[in-house]
C-alpha cells in the first residue's frame, strides 16, 4: 500500500478556487481516487488551503473511504479575515461531523512572492499550531523561502507533543535533522526527481526511512517525467520508485515503512 499524504483533489476537479464542490466534482473525484488505487495508492489526505477548500476536503473525507482531511489556511491565502475563518474551522473540529480530520494545515510561512505580510503569516501559523495541539492533531507545515522563520516558530512549541510533516521539503539537511528531533517527518514529492535538486536527494538519502512520508501535492509539482502536466495522486508510485532506487532498497520496503510512518503521524 502507498499513501499520498498531501493532495488537493478538490483543486484538481474544479475550475474556480474557493467555491464549494458540486455533484459532478464528486464524480470526478471518485475517478481520481479509483485511478490512484490502480497504482496501489489506496489512502490519501486532501489538504485544505482556505476555509472553503478545507470544507471541500472534509466533504471528500466524509464521502470516500480511505480519504482523510487536513484543514487549515495556507500562508498565501490569508486575508484580513483569517481569524474569523480559522474560527469556522475550529467549529468544524468541535462539531466532529467528521472524525476523518487528521491534521491542521497546510499552514506556515511563505516569503516567495513579493508583498507577503510576515506578521500575519506568523500569527496565523502559531494559531494553527495551537489548534492542532489542542485537538491532538498532526500539523502540515508549508515553509517556502522561510528557513529561519519556520524554525523559530516551531522551536517555541517543541516541547508540546507536536507532530507533523514538513510538506514539500525544500530546505537542507540541518533543517531536516532539527525538525525530525521535534517529531516531524519530511514530506517527499515530485521535486525529488528534478535534475538540480541534489540537496533534497541528499536529505532523502541521509535521514532515516522512519522519518519520510510521500506526497504528490497534486495537481501541483509533477515529477520530472511529467513536468507541465497536472499531477495526480497515482504518481506517488513514481516517487516511491525513485526513492527506492536512490536509497538502494526495494519498493516494498519504501511502501511499508512510509505507510507505517503515516499511521504514526496521522493516526490513520
Ligand atoms: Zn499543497
Amino acid at each position: 500500500m502507498l499513501i499520498d499524504t498531501h493532495s488537493h483533489i478538490n483543486i484538481m476537479v474544479k475550475k474556480t478556487f474557493d467555491t464549494l464542490m458540486q455533484a459532478e466534482d464528486f464524480i470526478n473525484s471518485r475517478n481520481i481516487i479509483n485511478e490512484a488505487a490502480t497504482n496501489n495508492v489506496t489512502k490519501l489526505i486532501n489538504v485544505g488551503t482556505s476555509l472553503i477548500e478545507s470544507i471541500n476536503c472534509i466533504e471528500l473525507a466524509n464521502r470516500f473511504e480511505n480519504v482523510y482531511a487536513a484543514i487549515g489556511i495556507h500562508p498565501n491565502d490569508l486575508t484580513g479575515d483569517w481569524k474569523k475563518e480559522l474560527n469556522e474551522l475550529k467549529k468544524e473540529l468541535l462539531n466532529k461531523k467528521s472524525n476523518k480530520i487528521v491534521a491542521v494545515g497546510e499552514c506556515g510561512v511563505d516569503k516567495h512572492y513579493p508583498d507577503f505580510n510576515l506578521q500575519r503569516q506568523e500569527d496565523a501559523f502559531k494559531a494553527q499550531i495551537e489548534l492542532a495541539l489542542e485537538n491532538n492533531l498532526a500539523i502540515i507545515v508549508h515553509s517556502r523561502d522561510a528557513y529561519d522563520e519556520t524554525l523559530k516558530i516551531l522551536e517555541e512549541y517543541k516541547n508540546n507533543n507536536m507532530r507533523g510533516v514538513i510538506h514539500c521539503f525544500s530546505e537542507d539537511l540541518n533543517f531536516a535533522k532539527t525538525t525530525i528531533s521535534w517529531w516531524f517527518v519530511i514530506g517527499i514529492g515530485g521535486t525529488l526527481t528534478y535534475p538540480k535538486n541534489n540537496t533534497l536527494r541528499e536529505v532523502a538519502n541521509t535521514v532515516s526511512l522512519n522519518d519520510i512520508v510521500l506526497e504528490t501535492d497534486a495537481p501541483f509539482l509533477p515529477s520530472q517525467s511529467m513536468r507541465g502536466k497536472q499531477n495526480h495522486p497515482q504518481n506517488i508510485l513514481i516517487i516511491a520508485e525513485y526513492l527506492a532506487a536512490l536509497r538502494n532498497i526495494s519498493l516494498d520496503e519504501v511502501a511499508k515503512q512510509t505507510t507505517d510512518n503515516v499511521e504514526r503521524i496521522f493516526r490513520i
